[in-house]
């Protein structure tokens, strides 16, 4: 199992440990701790592989890419670990974002400050779009 990774420990010590509700289910040999991942590759769109990993870059948490994208967290780090994504070190902003409608970004950006002093990635999610931004930490 040398793409799949214990989600308490971290470890890649992992057997197949059979099904539970139709998924495969895991036990990592060194924390004795059961887990079920989505199937690797073939059933997830590629799409939310690249959109997870977008988010993962931009800073967005994988609980946060959990919630926003509804793939596992797990399989986010698996795909982290297994395309070998090394997020820079960054103490100086912080994403924050919005899921907008097609009406509401054209409102967002025909304001200009909505623009200003941040990254700004605009990704489609269904049928809306986010609009991820940077916030400035405030500095003492
Ligand atoms: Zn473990």
């Amino acid at each position: 199992m040398k793409d799949i990774f214990c989600p308490k420990c971290k470890e890649n010590n992992i057997v197949k440990s059979g099904l539970a509700k139709g998924k495969q289910r895991y036990k990592c040999q060194n924390c004795n701790y059961y887990f079920s991942v989505m199937k690797e590759g073939k059933s997830i769109d590629p799409y939310y592989v690249i959109k997870a990993l977008q988010l993962y870059l931009e800073g967005v948490t994988l609980r946060e890419i959990e919630r926003i994208l509804g793939v596992s967290h797990v399989s986010v780090m698996n795909w982290i670990r297994k395309y070998n994504i090394k997020a820079p070190e960054n103490f100086d902003y912080r994403p924050t974002y919005k899921v907008l409608t097609h009406s509401e970004l054209v409102s967002f950006f025909n304001n200009k400050e909505s623009l200003k002093a941040s990254g700004c990635v605009i990704t489609e999610l269904g049928d809306k779009f986010m609009v991820i931004k940077w916030e400035r930490y405030r500095r003492n």
